[in-house]
């Protein structure tokens, strides 16, 4: 008989009653150290008293009142998020996959707009994850995703990762976009370089594509700067954020220049819960958080201490794990031994980390884990791989 829960997730036999910054906590009292953080989203922790005290006040006052009328929040979440990214304006999600949906429907209005209807490509690139609705599962196209779910929606023009010839040949005169995380989360912690994120910039440039930037994972402080492209020096046209914005709560946005988004007028898109008083409301304490510079210090400080903790890991157990890769606290271990073990065998260290592809585990810590806290993070690493040795 099927399950009451539709089973179509491969669950950990875990299930936590409490969180307290980077700790969850089993109803029987065991404590799990948590370097998933709902996979890159809880990144203050949680039940962090800050956030909690955003979403209690709001939720005494005003849960919903729709898109029909103003919403002070939500105006003050845009705000904030234009005055410390180049967007101009915003339009907030519940989820990654519906950001992915809207910059696809950008991307295609704004050449319609132009005069150009045929423009409707878009480029995206192996490996890739932007959610799992039809037309993000279309984006990026992995058989394992896809399988069944024809037909699929069309104009999606699939690239290798960093193949760069073949990018340049598939830019043409029907090419909308080019939808890139510049850091891969699923497929592996892989970062784009910075020389290639410029490179598309240059790409789309020349040839008046748009470019659209997946930071649901990788943005919101994740690699020590607000945004990841952020370390490129160069900016999208359009910008998908969920995941850490909320802190928890589910929130996401897609942030775009005037120019991009001057196409989508009255009418053209909605939703009746995205900008809700409660997810803004969280999404703003989170933002003041995040957006410090000083609050991004210490990300980068925190980063190179688990970075060099690591790379003394992967000395230590040659057999288990190949090479540490990421960028700031978006950190992946390349495995030698099958990544789904050595997550396991955290489990029995009661220690928290995510799969991914390519063999890797992902190691996504709130932003504020203390340096004890990865002291502690990797000394169960390491036990954890004694026992994969041993085994
Ligand atoms: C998680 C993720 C998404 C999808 O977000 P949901 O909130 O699960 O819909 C999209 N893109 C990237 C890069 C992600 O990591």
């Amino acid at each position: 008989m099927i399950d009451p829960v539709l089973p179509t997730y491969n669950r950990a036999p875990l299930s936590f009653v409490k969180g307290e910054g980077s700790w969850l906590i089993e109803a029987d009292g065991r404590r799990f150290l948590d370097l998933g953080a709902g996979i890159a989203v809880n990144a203050l922790g949680h039940a962090n008293p800050v956030l909690v005290k955003a979403l209690t006040d709001q939720a005494g006052k005003l849960w919903h009142t729709s898109n029909l009328y103003h919403i002070p929040a939500q105006e003050a979440l845009a705000a904030k998020l234009v005055e410390e990214t180049f967007a101009d304006t915003v339009f907030f999600t519940n989820s990654g996959t519906e950001a992915c949906e809207l910059a696809v429907k950008m991307a295609r209005r704004y050449w319609y707009d132009k005069g150009q209807p045929d423009r409707v490509e878009i480029i995206t690139f192996d490996g890739s994850f932007h959610g799992r609705s039809s037309a993000a599962i279309a984006a990026a196209g992995s058989e394992k995703m896809t399988k069944g779910f024809g037909p699929l929606l069309p104009g999606f023009v699939h690239l290798k990762f960093g193949d760069h010839d073949a990018l340049r040949a598939a830019v043409t005169d029907k090419t909308a976009a080019i939808l890139i995380e510049p850091v891969q989360g699923e497929g592996g912690i892989r970062p784009v370089p910075d020389q290639c994120l410029k490179g598309l910039r240059d790409l789309c440039d020349e040839t008046g594509t748009l470019l659209i930037f997946d930071e649901v994972q990788c943005g919101m402080g994740r690699t020590g700067k607000l945004f990841a492209h952020e370390w490129a020096g160069i900016t999208p046209d359009i910008m998908m954020v969920a995941k850490g914005i909320g802190g928890g709560f589910p929130l996401g946005a897609v942030l775009a220049t005037e120019t991009a988004a001057a196409c989508m007028v009255v009418g053209t898109h909605g939703s009746t819960y995205g900008g809700n008083p409660l997810g803004c409301s969280v999404g703003l304490a989170v933002m003041n958080v995040i957006s410090d510079p000083a609050f991004l210090d210490e990300v980068n400080r925190k980063a190179g201490l688990l970075r060099q903790k690591l790379e003394g890991l992967v000395a230590s157990h040659p057999e288990v794990f190949e090479s540490v890769r990421g960028v700031g606290l978006m950190l992946g271990l390349k495995c030698k031994a099958m990544n789904t073990d050595i997550v396991k065998a955290g489990y029995a260290e009661d220690l928290l980390t995510v799969p991914a592809a390519d063999n890797v585990i992902r190691l996504l810590p709130p932003l504020n884990i203390s340096d004890a806290e990865i002291t502690e993070a990797v000394a169960r690493l390491d036990r954890a791989a004694t026992r994969i040795e041993t085994e």
